[in-house]
């Protein structure tokens, strides 16, 4: 058997791997914006590890910050002992991202992945409040262990825990009720006789990355973070996705100006896809006892290093707040442009900051554009229950050049398919 031949992996591993039946490269090296196969095929990388690599593949300050550390012999693996490693850490992040933002918050060092950070996140919140209930929005992803399946929207994904998904109570998000006012639903659903009176917190993302780029308003955000005042539920702001600067500022509910009690972050917060996974919690709701929520993997201290130098690399000024909002307007118009010049797509522009991509309502189309960007040697993916949606997330540091040519090969790709 030859590690050179794809047939390993039908072999070997389970069926449930999906990305490498859509990109069928085995790849070998990456840097940047830039992938590179096994036939030394080089690839545009506009996916990100799902948002995990905000910063692109290895960026060189990141990894010589981490091999450092390496030939220093530092401590890998602590559980939640306390290492320079995380001290550095948690320094920078209240230096560098709450204290300029005047929030007040406890780091919880959960399991790696989002699921964990958000399981840790409904575990508290259900503590905090002695409620059960918790309320997601249509759409909605939040990972796939059980609780955060429970409050998780999509079918196929929710048929796979095998038992019953419960003690959520699902809302429609912004505009998924055609003009409908989606709060006045929520809080007709509070009111006596509503069917739903006490429930232990909300839980939303600010733009729907999994659930088809839906992007909440400043104003609805601020509506909804009202309700759950009114009604004392904490608010949790699921940021794994849209946080670490992918909307354009660090938390992707800064330009709403809301204050959630509990919000997670995970993919890119180490900045160079090392698994790290928060829960940033109020000191008020601090109510953990000791060890009461545990996990072996909640001290990967080469995540740690990396961490803060991505802090100190990217968040010690505003650079790269501007710079997003820049790319993310050109990534727009190439959008319209290929929109305007597309007609059968019937598209439409979803998401916010670089968090975006091209709606179009016909059937598997997304799809088919997806596969026509990889045959050119472009890393698309489809977001949305119906896959609808060409997903655009490019490295916040690309190069301009990067970002101009994978919109042209996408603009191919949607005349092609
Ligand atoms: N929350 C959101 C908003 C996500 O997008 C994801 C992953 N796509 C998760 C949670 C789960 O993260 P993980 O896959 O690391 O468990």
């Amino acid at each position: 058997m030859t590690t050179m031949s794809l047939d390993v992996f039908a072999e070997l591993e389970s069926n449930v791997r999906s990305y490498c039946r859509a990109w069928p490269a085995v790849w070998t090296r990456s840097r940047g914006a830039r992938l590179w196969d096994e036939d030394g095929r080089e690839y545009l990388d506009f996916f990100s590890g799902a948002g995990a690599l905000n910063y692109g593949h290895n960026p060189p300050q990141l990894k010589q910050a981490l091999i450092s550390y390496l030939e220093e012999d530092g401590v890998l693996h602590a559980l939640d002992m306390s290492t320079r490693a995380k001290r550095e850490f948690l320094l920078r992040f209240e230096e560098l991202i709450l204290r300029p933002r005047g929030m007040s918050y406890r780091v919880q060092f959960t399991g790696p992945t989002g699921a964990n950070a958000v399981e840790a996140a409904l575990k508290l919140a259900r503590k905090v409040t002695g409620r059960e209930t918790v309320i997601p929005f249509s759409n909605a992803f939040h990972g796939m262990t059980l609780g955060a399946l429970a409050v998780s929207a999509n079918p196929n994904k929710r048929r796979s825990a095998g038992v019953p998904l419960n003690h959520a109570a699902t809302v429609p998000y912004e505009g998924q009720i055609g003009d409908g006012d989606s709060l006045a639903v929520l809080e007709s659903m509070l009111r006596p006789g509503g069917g739903l009176t006490r429930a232990a917190a909300v839980i939303v993302e600010t733009v729907q990355g999994e659930g088809g780029l839906h992007a909440a308003s400043a104003s609805w955000l601020r509506g909804l973070e009202a309700i759950c005042r009114a009604h004392d539920m904490l608010l949790i702001v699921d940021d794994v996705q849209a946080g670490c600067g992918r909307t354009g500022t660090f938390f992707s509910f800064e330009p709403a100006g809301i204050a959630p009690d509990i919000i997670c972050l995970s993919k890119s917060i180490s900045g160079i896809g090392q698994p790290m996974a928060l829960a940033l919690v109020k000191p008020d709701i601090d109510l953990w006892a000791p060890g009461e929520h545990n996990g072996t993997f909640r001290g990967n201290n080469a995540a740690f290093v990396t961490a803060a130098a991505a802090l100190r690399e990217w968040w010690s000024d505003d650079a790269l707040e501007a710079e997003v909002a820049r790319k993310a307007a050109i990534v727009e118009e190439a959008l319209r442009g290929i929109i305007a010049g597309e007609e059968r797509l019937h598209g439409s522009v979803r998401g916010r900051g670089l968090l975006i991509g091209l709606h179009t309502p016909v059937e598997g189309l997304a799809e088919r554009i997806a596969a026509e960007a990889y045959e050119r040697g472009l890393l698309v993916e489809t977001s949305g229950p119906e896959s609808e949606v060409v997903k655009l997330m490019p490295p916040l540091t690309i190069a301009d050049e990067d970002l101009r040519e994978g919109l042209r090969i996408l603009a191919e790709a949607a005349a092609a398919a």
